[in-house]
């Protein structure tokens, strides 16, 4: 079982990202936005350092979504991401696959 609040790099198809995470009322040019990937650095932006762990590894695992969907050619559009990271997110969590 790991602890997705407390990675500071995670692989997703080969490549290494690095978790940065920043407190919300930092970034207030980006203030709607919970995370973003940069793909070219390969940085995962957790823009919620404040909000509850649960809120964050489940941003985490919607912007590791949208790597996976770019790196696939998925075309996943922003709420089909959003309903698969709820989804995969629920089972990680109920079966205490992440902590
Ligand atoms: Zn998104």
């Amino acid at each position: 079982m790991k602890d997705l609040s407390s990675l500071s790099e995670i692989r997703v198809l080969g490549k290494t990202y690095t978790i940065k995470r920043f407190d919300f009322d930092k970034l207030v040019q980006h203030s709607e936005l919970l995370g973003s990937v940069s793909h070219s650095k390969q940085e995962i932006q957790l823009h919620n350092n404040d909000v509850c762990s649960e809120n964050q590894e489940e941003t985490l695992l919607h912007e590791i979504l949208h790597i996976i969907s770019r790196e696939l050619k998925l075309e996943f559009n922003e709420d089909t991401i959003n309903r698969l990271s709820i989804g995969i997110f629920s089972v990680l969590k109920d079966n205490e696959l992440i902590k």
